[in-house]
Formats: C-alpha cells, sequence, structure tokens
C-alpha cells in the first residue's frame, strides 16, 4: 500500500557542530585513542560496491600511513571499466526509485548520517582521517565530524528552502515548479585532503534525488570507505551511491564518454579538471543532455598586511593559515606580503612561533604538524625547498626526511622578487613565501596580488586602519572568493563563509550552500489554468 504524507514538513534546524577540544585526558580524547589503537591494527579490505554488492576485483592497491609509510592500513580493490559501466547502469536503475521518494525522505537518510557522525561513527571518521590523511586531532575533528556533519544538516535545510521557492500565481491560474534531479547520473570525484568533501561531493547531488557514482581519492580511501558504510547504515538504498574506487583516468574515461553524464561534482587540482573538461568538451555529442559541470580547484592564497597591522594577529595567522595540516589546504596562506616597516617583528615573531610547533606522528597529540600525504607531494615539496635555498633566502624551516613518513618541514621563505615562481605557483604544503614591500607603495602591492597567481580561492588582509581595509576589499574583489578580514584565509565553515574562489580556483558554487544545491536539480514549471479560454478570437478582433 502506497502512503503519501500530508502536511509541510519542515527539517530541524540547522546549528554547526560543536569542535570537541581533545585536551589531555578528557573522556573523548581516552575513547578516540583506544579506536586509534584498533585501528592501526585493522585491516580493511575495500571493495567496489555496486547495487550494495561488495565486490572483490583482486587488482588490489595498498593504503599506507603518512606519518609512517610502512605501514598498511587498507587493502582496496580497483574498478575495473566494465564494472564502471556496470555501476553507472546500476545507478540509473536506482534512480527510478530514489527520484520519487518525496525530499523530505531522502533527506531524512543524510539526517540521520548526520546524527550518527555526531555519535557512534564519531571516533572512526575522526581516526580513519588522522591516520590515512595525517591529520592531527583538531584538523580531522573539524574536517570528518564538524563539516561533514554541518554538510548534510545544512543541506537538508538548503534544500526544504530551495523547493519553497515557487513562482507566482493568481486566482486564474496555478504555477508551479518541480524541481526535478538530473536526467542521468553525476560523476563525483573527490581529493584526498577532506573528508568531508568526500561525503558532499556525491551526498549533495543524491539528497537532491539525483545517483552518483563516487570515485573517491586513493590517498583518502580509509576515510572514504566509512563515510560509505555509515551512509549505508544510516539507510541509503543501494544504488544511489556507488563506490568504485580504481585507477582515476580509467574510471574518468568511463564515466565522461557515458551518455547519461548528467553532471561532474570535482574537488581537486586544476589540471586534473581542467583535462575533465576538455574530455567533456570533446564528448559533447554524446550526451542527452548539458553536463552540469561544477569544480573547485587549486589556490595560491594570500595574506597582505597594511603597515597598521597588529603584529602578533598577523604572525598568528601566517603560521596558523600555512602550516596546519601541512598547508594542504586549497585555502591555505602560501604567500604574504609584508610591510617592510613591520617585516622584522613579524619575522622573529614567526620563527618563534615555529620553533614551538612540534612535528611528527598524530597519534602524539602535541604534534602541531604532521607528514605529507604520500611520496609524489614529498618529492615536489623538497624540490621546491632546495628550489628556495637556491634562489630565494629560508628564513627557518627547510628540512625534510622521508625515513618513516613523509615530514616536510615548516618553510618561511623570503623573496625579493614579487614575481618568483614560489609566490605564484600552487605547492600544496608547508611552505609560506613572503614578499616584503615598502610601506609607501600599499596600492601598487595590493595590484601585484591580483595579478600574481592565476588562482582566485582565498585571501586575506591585516589593517587597523579602516580606509587600508576598504581600499584593500575592492582591489582585492575578484582576487578571492573567499576574503577575510583580520582573519586566516582558512577555517571556511558551513552556513557561514560559503566556500570556493574564482579564475583557476574552480565554478565558484559554493560548496554547502543553496547555491550548489542549484546544480543539482532540473527545475520544471507547470503552468495549470483553472478555466482555460474557449473562443478563439481575442477581444480587438472586433
Ligand atoms: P588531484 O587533482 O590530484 O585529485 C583529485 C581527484 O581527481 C582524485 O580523486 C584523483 O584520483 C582524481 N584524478 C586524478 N587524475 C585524474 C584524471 N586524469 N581524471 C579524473 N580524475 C582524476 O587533487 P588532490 O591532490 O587530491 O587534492 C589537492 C588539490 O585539490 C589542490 O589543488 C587543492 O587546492 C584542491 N582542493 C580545492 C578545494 C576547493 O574547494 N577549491 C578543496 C580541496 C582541495
Amino acid at each position: 500500500m502506497s502512503f503519501a504524507f500530508d502536511g509541510t514538513r519542515r527539517v530541524p534546524p540547522a546549528v554547526n557542530e560543536p569542535v570537541r577540544s581533545y585536551a589531555p585526558g578528557a573522556p573523548e580524547t581516552v575513547r578516540l585513542k583506544a579506536r586509534l589503537d584498533a585501528m592501526a591494527t585493522e585491516v580493511p579490505e575495500i571493495p567496489v560496491v555496486i547495487g550494495g554488492r561488495r565486490i572483490h576485483t583482486g587488482d588490489v592497491g595498498t593504503v599506507t600511513m603518512p606519518c609512517d609509510h610502512r605501514h598498511v592500513l587498507a587493502t582496496v580493490h580497483q574498478a575495473t571499466p566494465a564494472l564502471v559501466e556496470e555501476a553507472i547502469a546500476d545507478g540509473l536503475a536506482a534512480q527510478r526509485e530514489w527520484a520519487s521518494w518525496r525530499w523530505e525522505d531522502r533527506v531524512a537518510v543524510f539526517l540521520r548520517a548526520a546524527e550518527l557522525l555526531t555519535t557512534s561513527w564519531r571516533d572512526t571518521l575522526t581516526g580513519a582521517t588522522m591516520l590515512g590523511q595525517a591529520k592531527t586531532v583538531h584538523q580531522a575533528e573539524i574536517d570528518a565530524a564538524c563539516e561533514l556533519i554541518d554538510f548534510w544538516r545544512f543541506n537538508a535545510a538548503f534544500a526544504e528552502s530551495l523547493y519553497a521557492e515557487q513562482p507566482l500565481s493568481d486566482h486564474s491560474m496555478w504555477n508551479q515548479q518541480d524541481y526535478r534531479p538530473l536526467e542521468g547520473f553525476v560523476y563525483a570525484v573527490t581529493p584526498f585532503n577532506f573528508t568531508a568533501i568526500g561525503g558532499n561531493l556525491p551526498g549533495a547531488p543524491a539528497m537532491m534525488g539525483n545517483v552518483a557514482l563516487w570515485k573517491p581519492s586513493q590517498t583518502a580511501m580509509l576515510s572514504a570507505w566509512h563515510t560509505f558504510r555509515l551512509l549505508e547504515e544510516a539507510g541509503l538504498p543501494p544504488g544511489v551511491i556507488n563506490f568504485v574506487p580504481g585507477n582515476a583516468a580509467a574510471v574518468s574515461d568511463v564515466a565522461l564518454g557515458h551518455r547519461d553524464l548528467a553532471g561532474v561534482h570535482f574537488t581537486g587540482s586544476t589540471g586534473v579538471f581542467n583535462s575533465m573538461w576538455a574530455t567533456i568538451g570533446a564528448n559533447m555529442g554524446k550526451y542527452r543532455s548539458y553536463p552540469r559541470i561544477v569544480g573547485e580547484t587549486g589556490g595560491k592564497d594570500f595574506i597582505v598586511a597594511h603597515a597598521s597591522a597588529d603584529v602578533q594577529a598577523l604572525a598568528v595567522a601566517m603560521v596558523r593559515g600555512a602550516f596546519e595540516y601541512q598547508g594542504q589546504k586549497c585555502s591555505a596562506a602560501s604567500r604574504a606580503y609584508v610591510p617592510a616597516s613591520l617585516w622584522p617583528e613579524v619575522r622573529d615573531r614567526c620563527v618563534a612561533m615555529m620553533a614551538e610547533m612540534k612535528q611528527g606522528d598524530v597519534r602524539d597529540f602535541s604534534n602541531f604538524v604532521a607528514a605529507v600525504i604520500d611520496r609524489r607531494a614529498y618529492d615536489r615539496l623538497a624540490a621546491a625547498q632546495a628550489e628556495a635555498k637556491r634562489t630565494a633566502t629560508v628564513v627557518a624551516g627547510g628540512g625534510a626526511s622521508d625515513a618513516t613518513g613523509w615530514f616536510v618541514e615548516p618553510t618561511l621563505v623570503l623573496a625579493e622578487d614579487g614575481g618568483h615562481r614560489l609566490l605564484c605557483d600552487e605547492l600544496f604544503g608547508p611552505l609560506l613565501t613572503v614578499h616584503v614591500y615598502d610601506d609607501a607603495r600599499w596600492s601598487e602591492t595590493l595590484a601585484l596580488v591580483d595579478r600574481t597567481s592565476p588562482y582566485a580561492l582565498t585571501g586575506a588582509v591585516f589593517a587597523r586602519d579602516r580606509a587600508a581595509v576598504r581600499v584593500a576589499t575592492a582591489a582585492l574583489r575578484q582576487a578571492a572568493g573567499n576574503f577575510y578580514i583580520n582573519d586566516k584565509p582558512t577555517g571556511a565553515v558551513v552556513g557561514q563563509q560559503p566556500f570556493g574562489g574564482a579564475r583557476g580556483s574552480g565554478t565558484n558554487d559554493k560548496a554547502g550552500s543553496k547555491m550548489n544545491l542549484m546544480r543539482w536539480v532540473s527545475p520544471r514549471t507547470i503552468k495549470e489554468t483553472f478555466a482555460p479560454p474557449t473562443d478563439w478570437r481575442y477581444p480587438y478582433l472586433g
């Protein structure tokens, strides 16, 4: 017997998940440490999942711990092209049922997932993110727990608000907007650096009635796998999200060449996104609809300080903004512009703070910095450190060791040339390059900040002088999609600072906002006339 709920339902109000402190000896600390110990000895075998079926292909890769790269955390079965085809077909079949559910029932799955994550699943997702992606406990907490919970809860509220938007009508007609899901599947490709993005990229389209093919990052596989299992436990029907780990190019080849590709939800590097866009362009003749292409990509995020800046606040923002999570946030501060009058003081304070920061395994909670994600990142960053030594001045740090883990020391560099490569290219690691400018050249410096890199993701201005804040906010209007005044350029919170940038940083569809959800619906407008005309002649015909 079918049942249709009568009544206008409202989702519970979305409130940001409080951040737990994990102070020494706190109950949450004791519990998490026990879970970390257990997880370090479990070696789950991660399958491909299609329509709820676990598939072991036998083509197995390993997931290792960045802080101890000989330690295997999991094995993972790689999808074959035939399985990717099968996953797409299965998803399209699942969509017939899923898209017919009322939106309240769909979002209820994600609200339940959020609640499970606040409670019984929190340690597992936080622990997986610490071990697998080398996040310190605080970084893992604000990502794998708080941000993912926020994405799911806030998106449910944004969905309610979007569906409530209806056109005008009058007594003679009723106009209605039917927010259809896209016709086809959404290809969700997620990066290594945020567990929350892993849950959001397939999750947001799914909430809106779509099905997603999820290709997780090889180096965030442990947290992605647990996120997927959590969604299953929350009641997500089989096939709504199919989980296809595998070779990125091979999976993309099938997904981007498929007639039913309805959208791409991507976060990762600009180069990969550009190549996906080019493939879609080349395949245009194949598709049933124009695919929605949403991608949040790289950054070369700046801090620019005015001579009126508070030196201590500036130095703290520089070291936190640049070195937390080893600089592997798309929003990480990687270039700073400091006036000559403040530089000696700012430099000394940064150097003193860096000397106090401990680096090591994330299981030692007193470490502030851990390892970078993998060998490729390590080599790239060690090469950048060498380049800094050759072509600029290393003020602090500059060391690296790959003996046990991929440890790259936080490094502060001074570059005289405002066009130095280290000020332009995304390096994605704990390397902050400073350019010192003449105090009198404030406007010229803002112009330099604006033109120096192809990205426009985040940026910050530090000044006490309000006029300087106004000038910077205007001059840097297009230089950052998330702009901060007297704050570090990282740490956007869902519902508070909708996140995304422009230029080479992506399509700026603002993850965790109504703007993003709009990309996953294709509205159908329905006009119903209550008393249609019965005479073909208009009065003006006489
Ligand atoms: P990446 O581009 O290497 O990988 C991202 C995803 O793309 C992974 O799942 C990867 O397997 C896949 N991929 C790789 N090659 C592919 C190909 N040829 N075709 C299709 N998919 C392919 O990025 P990453 O190292 O995981 O993440 C770091 C990057 O992500 C940085 O550039 C960072 O700035 C960016 N990022 C941006 C945001 C944002 O909101 N703007 C957020 C997080 C990360």
